[in-house]
């Protein structure tokens, strides 16, 4: 069983909880964006069980009439394995969600699979999606360098592009490393995006300058767009803000999820206090 430490960035081990914590959220005009915990597999079996989990999921989202999406990381589904393992299992997740109506996001891992996973991306989101209707999204990362032109190159693809700051420590030559240029960039991109883009375009960050920035661009061009936060981060912002604009919260859940939460306590020191009082229990 996951401790009450981890609730607040997990949405529980087994996916009848995640779609609890979904039912709830969508009963706050909040939607969400469903993610089993897994990556880097190196052999096959826990691939085939983590796809076949997805497909599930799909059919009880669609099922329960939950406003929730998938997301997926592209080691979880066989990248490590061969980019031909990886595109097999994707194809399959995102033809079941097809045909439940359900949205598949892939997640962007570090700079040495951002190739193969536009490629995948694109030729999905040609086959599953129409101008009419988006079947697939993936995210791009503001500190690598590459990441204005491929945002160039999906302006005409039929998909959703989320766009985030970058998780991954990148080496230098391709990537930003200042918190301000990153910021600069990000700021960039979205410029782009609401200017060329016709629609799909989904900001990916809790930070209120990003946010901000998003709302005057689309207050500018008029193009729709969408906030993606973390379960657990900034919940109340996601509360308010989804009065006004659609707000995904990103749900992560499954029973690999103590380096997940380990990531999410560590990365700011006001998150190891809340451990600290969670463990103390005040
Ligand atoms: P930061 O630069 O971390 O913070 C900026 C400001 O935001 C802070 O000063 C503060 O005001 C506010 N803020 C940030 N965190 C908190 C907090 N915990 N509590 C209160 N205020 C806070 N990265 C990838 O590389 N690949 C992915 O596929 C990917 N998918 C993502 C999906 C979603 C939905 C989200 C939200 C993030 C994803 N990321 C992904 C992570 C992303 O790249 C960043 O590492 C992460 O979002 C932190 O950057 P930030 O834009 O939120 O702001």
């Amino acid at each position: 069983m996951i401790p009450p430490i981890a609730n607040r960035f997990v949405a529980g081990e087994s996916p009848a909880q995640a779609l609890d914590h979904v039912r709830q959220l969508n009963g706050r005009n909040v939607r969400a964006i469903v993610n089993l915990l897994g990556e880097h597999y190196d052999e096959r079996p826990p691939v085939r069980s983590d796809a076949a989990e997805y497909r599930a999921l799909a059919g009880d989202i669609a099922n329960s009439n939950l406003e929730a999406a998938i997301s997926i990381k592209p080691s979880q589904l066989g990248l490590d394995l061969g980019e031909d393992v990886f595109r097999e299992e994707l194809e399959d997740v995102v033809a079941a969600a097809a045909d439940h109506g359900v949205f598949v996001w892939i997640d962007m891992e570090d700079h040495t699979t951002t190739d193969v996973t536009l490629n995948a991306f694109e030729d999905l989101a040609r086959e599953y999606g129409s101008d009419d209707e988006y079947r697939v999204g993936v995210c791009v990362q503001a500190n690598l360098k590459r990441t204005r032109a491929d945002v160039e190159r999906l302006a005409d693809v039929p998909g959703k592009v989320r766009f985030v700051k970058g998780a991954y420590d990148e080496p230098d030559k391709i990537s930003y490393s200042s918190s301000a240029r990153v910021n600069h960039e990000y700021e960039a991109l979205l410029e782009y995006a609401f200017e060329h883009y016709d629609r799909g375009i989904a900001v990916g960050s809790h930070d209120p300058a990003m946010i901000e920035r998003a709302i005057e661009l689309h207050e500018e061009h008029g193009t729709e767009f969408e906030i993606q936060m973390l379960m657990g981060v900034r919940d109340d912002a996601q509360y308010e803000l989804a009065a006004e604009y659609p707000v995904y919260q990103y749900i992560p859940y499954g029973d690999r999820w103590k380096s997940y939460m380990y990531r999410r306590l560590t990365e700011r020191k006001e998150n190891v206090w809340f451990a600290l009082r969670a463990i103390l229990g005040r």
